[in-house]
């Protein structure tokens, strides 16, 4: 491995652990446990294991280690841990470092089962939770008093694509010695320079853009070495949410292809918001990476101005007309997964957000009229073509 690779270099090789058979495609060690040469050898490594030396698939595995290394090496990380989905990493990221006592702030427009982690599980356990408008960096001013553990958010909001400034709210918590931890799915490994931002932990579902073809549910945690491995590893090969050398196997072919995968999204993304600019059906197009985006100079210096995979489109004539246009694709299919190779829909306030009551969605921005689109890899001209089509049907 070299310290001087490309992104789209370490995607490819990084992390690989060849067998003597020198296979090109990274083994499959499909397989929960290892054999022990002698009875010594079993209590030597239980004592101390070493670097390719492992015990019992919970605690790690040759394909799983393959994957941490080579989305720890992307992110420019020092360690990773996988793990079985993405909530299993947000979960496991956030009660494997924090007790009865502490105190988390949160920005409040977060993914479903995040904010069930935070709003419900945690606060179980006596840890407070104050949650605040993620685009308000004074509100987080206020929010980060002396004493505060931890700070969590998603750098890029979902459904309504808010941009979190990660540098500005990193030193708010870092001047009160508080650990940011941030769900990155929106930005991608590919966009995200979350690390050298300020991020102390970093957390993907890899369920979305890393396997990109919508077979598996798989997340990661990314930090600091002492962090993986001294907080994170004991909590999470105890607790069993461990991902399984499979789905590694599934993660590790979709990074090497996550690049060109991403960048052909982004693209078609931004042709999308461009052509739908001002269309007399859309009261609102939100892309990140659109210079009509409220926060676009933070993503020009947060994402170097790409605006990720995903766009919302709010519909002037609310949910019946939301309905039409979904029923009336035909390329794109409704569901609720992103980052996928196809093009998928959901209408939020009916399904992944419906739980939320009216005020909150309100609050968000979730109006009836709002889909979110995630944009996949089919050609950027027949999705425009699609769209334009069932947005006149909707009409
Ligand atoms: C999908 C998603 C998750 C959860 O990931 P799973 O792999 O489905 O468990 C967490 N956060 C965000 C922002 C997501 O989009």
């Amino acid at each position: 491995m070299s310290d001087t690779w490309n992104a789209r270099t370490r995607a490819v090789h990084g992390g690989t652990r060849r067998s003597q058979y020198g296979e090109v495609s990274e083994a499959i060690f499909l397989t929960q446990g290892f054999v022990y040469d002698s009875a010594e050898q079993a209590a030597q490594r239980f004592e101390k294991a070493g670097e390719d030396e492992f015990i019992y698939a919970r605690y790690g595995n040759p394909t799983v280690r393959m994957f941490e290394e080579r989305i720890a090496m992307l992110e420019g990380a020092e360690d990773g841990f996988a793990t079985a989905s993405g909530m299993a990493a947000v979960s496991g990221a956030l009660t494997s470092m924090l007790k009865a006592g502490d105190r988390v702030v949160s920005a409040r427009a977060l993914f479903g089962s995040c904010l069930y982690v935070l709003e419900e599980v945690l606060t179980r356990y006596g840890v407070e939770v104050e949650f605040v408008d993620g685009t308000d960096i004074e509100a987080w001013r206020r929010a980060i008093t002396p004493g505060t553990t931890a700070v969590f958010f998603e750098s890029i909001s979902n459904p309504t694509l808010e941009v979190v400034d990660i540098q500005a709210v990193s030193e708010l918590a870092h001047a009160v010695g508080a650990t940011v931890l941030v769900d990155n799915v929106f930005a991608t490994p590919v966009f995200s320079d979350a690390i050298a931002q300020g991020a102390d932990v970093v957390i993907y579902s890899t369920t979305k853009h890393v396997d990109g073809q919508g077979r598996a549910l798989g997340g990661v945690i990314l930090g600091t070495q002492e962090f993986i491995r001294k907080t994170v590893e004991p909590y999470m090969k105890h607790t069993g949410g461990s991902m399984s050398p499979f789905t590694a196997w599934v993660m590790l072919k979709g990074l090497e292809t996550m690049e060109l995968r991403v960048r052909a999204q982004a693209a078609s993304a931004l042709q999308l918001a461009e052509a739908l600019q001002r269309h007399p059906a859309l009261a609102r197009v939100i892309y990140p990476g659109h210079p009509g985006h409220a926060q676009h100079d933070l993503v020009a210096r947060q994402m170097g101005g790409a605006g990720g995979t995903v766009l919302s489109l709010d519909l002037a004539g609310g949910q019946a007309a939301a309905f039409k246009f979904l029923n009336a694709l035909t390329i794109p299919v409704i569901s609720n997964n992103l980052g996928d190779a196809k093009s998928i829909l959901t209408h939020p306030a009916t399904t992944t957000h419906q739980r939320l009551p009216q005020d909150q969605k309100d609050m968000l921005g979730i109006t009836p009229g709002l889909v979110r689109m995630s944009v996949g890899i089919e050609h950027g001209d027949d999705l425009v073509a699609d769209i334009l089509q069932a947005l006149e049907k909707a009409q």
